[in-house]
């Protein structure tokens, strides 16, 4: 074989690679969105007629899922890439059998300029939902909070989190902020590129919630179980926590 042939058999491979990974999101999607579906809490139709959605580092699947189940006004998700090979399919194609406007921009949450931008051509003021599936960890700052001397590839860094910077602006995009996170302990944590990512762990998770606590915030917890922050079940929480590899919960105002 020269060399020509294997340049054309590692493109094939990624090719491969990157199919079996679009396959992947959709069951993935389909799995995630049954854990957190009950955090819309539609009418009793089963309906969000009229509402619109935020979906931050979406996968482009679940506001499909959306929009056939819960015919929303619309859906607008943003990721700092797009990987995918069916973005635009879904973005353009969903218009032929759903109701719900489904748009895709490439913006992070911390692109104020641009997504002030996106907010003004979607002519959104404030989204009813803001939607955080397994992104949250990734929303983590640049400085690593670890008491080491970093390495170059920071294999080994843990970033911080600022909670309150983090949940302004989620809570000042939306009225309801569903969070939904998934960690298997015996994994791997494959999330984690240089220090960015990087699962929570139960201490970070604790001062989130004190956060909210302070904030006097309206939280529900929807996985593992349902119940209302400190309300019904106080202490909750921390059992919660101890054990849990799924949390999906929502915060309002
Ligand atoms: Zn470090």
């Amino acid at each position: 074989m020269d060399c020509e042939d294997n340049d054309i058999i590692e493109r094939l491979q990624k090719e491969l690679e990157n199919r079996k990974n679009d396959l992947q999101t959709w069951t993935d999607s389909l799995e995630e969105l049954s854990e957190i579906e009950d955090a819309f809490e539609p009418d009793e139709r089963n309906k969000l007629d009229g509402k619109t959605i935020l979906d931050i580092g979406t996968d482009c699947v679940k506001p499909l899922f959306v929009a056939l189940k819960f015919n929303p006004k619309k859906i607008v998700g943003i990721n700092e890439e797009f990987p995918y090979s069916y973005t635009s399919e879904i973005e353009q194609k969903s218009k032929l059998f759903a109701g719900t406007k489904i748009r895709f921009y490439n913006c992070s949450l911390f692109d104020k300029e641009t997504l002030n931008r996106i907010l003004k051509k979607e002519e959104i003021r404030k989204f009813n939902f803001v939607l955080v599936s397994k992104t949250l960890h990734h929303l983590r700052t640049g400085k690593c909070v670890e008491k080491h001397k970093c390495r170059d590839d920071e294999k080994c860094c843990k970033y911080g989190f600022e909670t309150q910077d983090i949940f302004k602006d989620l809570l000042q995009l939306g009225d309801r902020v569903i969070i939904y996170e998934f960690f298997d302990p015996n994994d791997p944590d494959n999330d984690k590129i240089r220090g960015r990512g990087g699962y929570f762990i139960k201490e970070e998770w604790g001062r989130i919630f004190d956060y909210f606590r302070k904030k006097n915030y309206n939280v529900k917890f929807i996985r593992p179980e349902g119940f209302l922050l400190d309300k019904e079940k106080p202490n909750k929480v921390d059992s919660t926590l101890r054990k849990v590899d799924t949390i999906c919960f929502y915060v309002e105002k």
